[in-house]
């Protein structure tokens, strides 16, 4: 995200050379440099112990197909904490282990996701207002269902099952 005031002080923002970075965007008031960076989101791919992957529906993402657990990192959270509390807020389920797989840029919001696999024991769901509708599947299943059109569920579904292959 590109600045040009100070979400502080409201004042337009200068530039300053600092480091390696060269010129940055900078409020000389609040002695704040702002760089152009993404927002960052974690994208977590949920397995149970019955070898199922979790899906989820949000109509105001696509009304046609399911994806996978995402959100926004909350400033003061790792990586981690946002997956647990991710995880728990939209499916109930509690996440017992975790494993990164790897991070995707989606352009169109400039957001940076840390794609993960969260490991449960399948609990009921709980009804977050956020999700329209949520199931287990089963792996071989997924395809028919999976977001891959602006929409990163489907390669992070790749990705993890790759991993999970070449980890056994
Ligand atoms: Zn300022």
């Amino acid at each position: 995200m590109k600045f040009i005031y100070c979400p502080i002080c409201g004042e337009k923002l200068s530039e300053k050379n600092i480091g390696d970075e060269g010129l940055v965007r900078y409020c000389f008031t609040c002695n704040r440099p702002y760089f152009d960076s993404p927002s960052s989101c974690v994208e977590v791919l949920i397995l149970n112990e019955h070898n199922q992957i979790l899906l989820l529906k949000q109509n105001y993402i696509s009304k046609t197909h399911w994806g996978v657990v995402s959100g926004y990192v909350n400033n003061g959270e790792t990586l981690e904490e946002t997956v647990i509390r991710e995880v728990l807020e939209e499916t109930g389920q509690e996440v017992e282990k975790m494993q990164y797989v790897e991070s995707y840029y989606f352009r169109p919001n400039e957001l940076i996701m840390a794609g993960f696999i969260a490991f449960v024991k399948a609990k009921p769901f709980n009804n977050s207002n956020e999700v329209d509708d949520i199931m287990w599947c089963e792996i071989d299943e997924v395809n028919k269902y999976i977001a891959r059109v602006n929409n990163m569920s489907g390669i992070h579904f790749d990705n993890s099952m790759k991993l999970l292959k070449s980890l056994r």
